[in-house]
């Protein structure tokens, strides 16, 4: 059956972005994904809907799911070429050990920007790998539902730094920048955080190697121990 997923954005004449429940039916409006003309129905049984104009189209359309996986799309894309062109890329956040607001350049030391990156014990939206081997920064786009708690307890047993952004709207598409340089929510950064080492002796706290994983620090421990035998 066409039209299965009923499409939930379009563009309109200017290229904006538009919802359905803000769309007017004597405007023009065609398909983001394949840009052949969308019509606007009003079904009665059906909610309202953008149908591509061909009814033969084999498009994907807008449907559930569409606004994450653009986003994700267009954020890694902006985020590749600010390193291929050596931007660097200045985000500001709220800190969640000292509550300070911190800045710094999310790709400093950043060779390569992956989506669905396979960490095995999961696949974060978008992951940022370092060039020294180091883990990779966490990236989660936020549309409807949290991240997935494996992300979460990923990022928290290794270490890693996770940045959500939450989505609010399509319009979120035309403002990557911004969304990206003030995320939602910054966590586990304790190297961005000046106060960390302060206040982790505040606390009493066994500092942990920001990072560097748990398996790694054990992998260099068994390996210094097979080297002090011989
Ligand atoms: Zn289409
Ligand atoms: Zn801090």
């Amino acid at each position: 059956m066409k039209d299965a997923v009923l499409n939930i954005y379009a563009k309109n004449s200017n290229g904006k972005y538009t919802h359905i429940s803000n769309a007017s039916p004597d405007m023009d409006y065609y398909c983001p994904v394949c840009n052949e003309k969308f019509i606007f129905k009003q079904g009665s049984i059906r909610q309202h809907h953008f149908a591509h104009s061909n009814s033969f189209s084999n498009c994907s359309g807008t449907g559930e799911g569409y606004l994450h996986k653009t986003f994700k799309n267009m954020l890694s894309e902006y985020l590749k070429n600010n390193i291929n062109s050596q931007i660097p890329t200045f985000i500001k956040w709220k800190c969640n050990i000292c509550t300070a607001e911190h800045n710094g350049n999310l790709l400093h030391d950043i060779i390569d920007v992956k989506t669905e990156y396979n960490l095995t014990e999961c696949r974060p939206d978008i992951a940022l790998i370092p060039k020294n081997g180091n883990m990779p920064i966490i990236i989660e786009i936020i549309d409807k539902h949290e991240p997935e708690k494996n992300v979460i307890d990923y990022c928290e047993k290794n270490k890693i730094v996770l940045i959500k952004i939450k989505l609010n709207s399509i319009n979120d598409l035309e403002d990557i920048e911004n969304k990206i340089k003030h995320p939602t929510d910054v966590i586990y950064a304790a190297e961005g955080c000046p106060n960390y080492r302060q206040y982790i002796l505040s606390q009493n706290i066994r500092p942990v190697n920001i990072g560097v994983s748990e398996q790694a620090i054990r992998r260099k421990i068994s390996r210094e121990r097979s080297h002090n035998r011989f």
